[in-house]
């Protein structure tokens, strides 16, 4: 019974999301229909924005932001090494440039202190963007960001696909991510291994009108219209893409996101079982650090192994669990060493980075897991180790 394989994470679709897609699929619009505007409307008030714009994917969502901000050559972005490569392919879209931040070693996340490295590394350049990212769910220092970002000129954007549910506490203040309380925006994605899945989708959360605007102009071929005018009337002052989420996609997020409470109980539950179980295997496994202030709902349940110490590469690792039926992966190899960035940027040493990456294997974390999976994930893992 417990020997089926494990990804190290997927989806819950039940019943009722399949009946859900089924009735969109009976509806007059397929795309640019009301279910658009439900999703969105139910996405913001989950997250508290003001606005929320749906679109194709997380990758899209990046992307419009850049679009939102008038970003483009010259301007620099501030990104993470340890995130997607999507994070910093935005910048790239628009022409601009990418300036990688170091993470800390053991929460693998952006830190004032990285990214003052990083602006200090961009000085006499025109820093306009800057992205943490709240890897694994676990969330950044958004306050101490912002002072910095501020003093750069330069706009925030959270690049926040894991951390849908996720917290960050200061002082009496709780902060949800999404709510865009010290950014001017953020980006989420849909994809079938985060919180809630669509097939593909994003959505992009932001509290200022101008830029929901920009965002949405942005989504559809940069086409407005004039409340008024002529009905087939429509103006383009700058090209834009086709970045819409049709209604089908929109029915299963509306669908997902009901759930999203019994989601987050339940991936909180299976990360505070992997946690009780994996104290026994320190100091060779330890979970990621968690940073002061971050109450996460973990989308990665990621681990630090030293792979020295016990005498295995992490490949000799990796094999043995697949064999043994437990699926991990690696978030993320820092994007900083990717040949394109490396071909573009010049050779960076970023220590952080680096030792994050040595270290890090993400285990299996998602709400269809059973009781005893995560019991059964550590003791392998042990076996495998020892
Ligand atoms: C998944 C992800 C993206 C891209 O989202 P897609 O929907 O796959 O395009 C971007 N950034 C991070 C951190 C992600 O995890």
């Amino acid at each position: 019974m417990t020997e089926g394989f494990l990804p190290y994470g997927r989806q819950t679709i039940e019943d009722d999301d399949i009946a859900a897609v089924a009735a969109a699929l009976r509806g007059d619009l397929l795309t640019t229909g009301p279910t658009v505007e439900a999703f969105e409307t139910a996405f913001r008030e989950v997250v508290g924005a003001r606005h929320a714009v749906a679109c194709s994917s997380g990758t899209a969502a990046l992307h419009m932001t850049m679009l939102a901000a008038g970003i483009g050559p010259g301007d620099v972005c501030i990104v993470p090494s340890i995130t997607f490569l999507a994070t910093a392919n935005c910048a790239a879209y628009v022409g601009a440039d990418v300036v990688f931040a170091d993470v800390d070693r053991d929460s693998g996340l952006m830190t004032a202190e990285t990214l003052a490295g990083a602006l200090d590394r961009a000085k006499g350049r025109r820093v306009r963007a800057v992205l943490p990212v709240h890897l694994r769910g676990d969330v950044c220092d958004m306050p101490a960001l912002a002072v910095l970002a501020r003093e750069a000129g330069a706009v925030l954007v959270e690049d926040a696909p894991h951390a849908l549910g996720s917290c960050f506490v200061h002082g009496n203040e709780l902060d949800q991510v999404g709510d865009c309380a010290h950014s001017a925006m953020s980006t989420f994605s849909f994809h079938p291994v985060k919180t809630i899945a669509t097939g593909e989708g994003g959505m992009v959360t932001t509290n200022d009108a101008g830029l929901a605007e920009r965002l949405r102009r942005a989504r559809s071929h940069g086409m407005t219209r004039t409340p008024g005018a002529d009905p087939w009337l429509y103006e383009m002052a700058e090209p834009g893409f086709n970045y819409r989420l049709p209604d089908i996609n929109c029915a299963l997020g509306l669908s997902q996101l009901a759930k999203l409470p019994r989601f987050i109980a339940r991936r909180r539950a299976l990360a505070a079982a992997y946690e009780t179980a994996l104290a026994p295997l320190a100091p060779i496994v330890r979970p990621a650090a968690r940073p002061e202030g971050s109450r996460p709902v973990l989308h990665l349940m990621t681990v630090l192994i030293d792979f020295a110490a016990a005498g295995k590469s992490r490949r000799q690792v990796v094999d043995a669990l697949a064999a043994r039926g437990i699926g991990s992966q690696v978030h993320y190899i820092p994007v900083h060493t990717q040949p394109y960035w490396r071909a573009r940027n010049g050779a960076l040493d970023l220590p952080g980075a680096q030792a994050w990456y040595d270290r890090c294997l993400s285990l299996p974390l998602y709400p269809a897991m059973a009781d005893g999976d995560v019991a059964r994930v550590v003791e392998t893992l042990a076996d495998v180790l020892a």
